[in-house]
C-alpha cells in the first residue's frame, strides 16, 4: 500500500468537503496529529477508523487503500491486492514473533544450564567464573535476537490517539511489558501508555 498516495487522497477529499484536519479529526474522535500522520504518508487509518473515515470522505475502503477513486473494472482487482497485503504483513508479524521465541528458548536453556553446573561441579575458580561469563553472554545474545525480532512484528498502538507506531529500540527495551502490551511514549500525541501490539502497520 502506498501512504504517501493515500495521504495526498486524504488531503484532497478532506478540502474537497471544507474540513480541516482538525474538524475531520473530532468527527473521528481521535487527534488531528493523528490526520496529519495519514496526511504525510506516516500511517495509515487504523482498520476500525476506516470505515467511518471512508463515509466522511464518500468514499470506498478499497478506494481509500488504493488512494485514488476506482473505476468498475479495476475495483475488484485491487480489493484482491489489499486483502493479500494485509494477510502477508500479519504472517511476518506471527512468523517473527515465533521465531523471537524460539530465540529467547534455545539462548535461556544452555546458559541455565552452565550456570547450574559452575554451580554444582567441582572446578576452579577461573573456569567456573568463564563458564558464568560464557552462560550470560549467550543469553543476553539471545535476549537481543529475540527483541529485535519481536520488535519488528507489527506495531504498538497508543490508548490515546489509537496511533500506531514502531518504538526506537532503547524505548522498546527500556519499557516494562505484558505479553501483549507495552509501556512506551507516543509519538503523535506524546502520551505515555500501555501500548497494545498489533500485527499491521
Ligand atoms: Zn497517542
Amino acid at each position: 500500500m502506498d501512504q504517501k498516495k493515500i495521504g495526498s487522497f486524504v488531503t484532497a477529499l478532506r478540502k474537497e468537503k471544507g474540513l480541516t484536519q482538525k474538524e475531520l479529526a473530532e468527527r473521528l474522535f481521535i487527534s488531528d496529529k493523528t490526520v496529519s500522520k495519514w496526511e504525510t504518508g506516516k500511517g495509515i487509518p487504523d482498520v476500525s477508523l476506516i470505515i467511518p473515515l471512508c463515509e466522511l470522505l464518500g468514499i470506498t475502503a478499497n478506494e481509500l487503500l488504493s488512494g485514488e477513486r476506482l473505476e468498475d473494472t479495476r475495483y475488484r482487482q485491487r480489493a484482491e491486492e489489499h486483502i493479500i497485503a494485509l494477510i502477508k504483513e500479519k504472517q511476518e508479524s506471527k512468523r517473527n514473533i515465533l521465531l523471537s521465541c524460539i530465540a529467547a528458548v534455545i539462548s535461556i536453556l544452555p546458559s541455565t544450564a552452565l550456570i547450574l553446573l559452575s554451580g554444582l561441579l567441582e572446578m576452579t575458580t577461573a573456569l567456573r567464573i568463564s563458564l558464568i561469563v560464557i552462560a550470560i553472554l549467550t543469553m543476553a545474545s539471545g535476549i537481543f535476537i529475540a527483541a529485535v525480532l519481536d520488535m519488528k512484528s507489527g506495531t504498538f498502538e497508543c490508548r490515546h490517539c489509537k496511533t500506531r507506531f514502531v518504538p526506537t529500540a532503547g524505548a522498546y527495551i527500556a519499557g516494562p511489558h505484558s505479553l501483549t502490551t507495552r509501556y512506551l511514549k507516543c509519538p503523535a500525541c506524546g502520551k505515555k501508555s500501555y501500548c497494545k501490539r498489533r500485527l499491521t502497520h
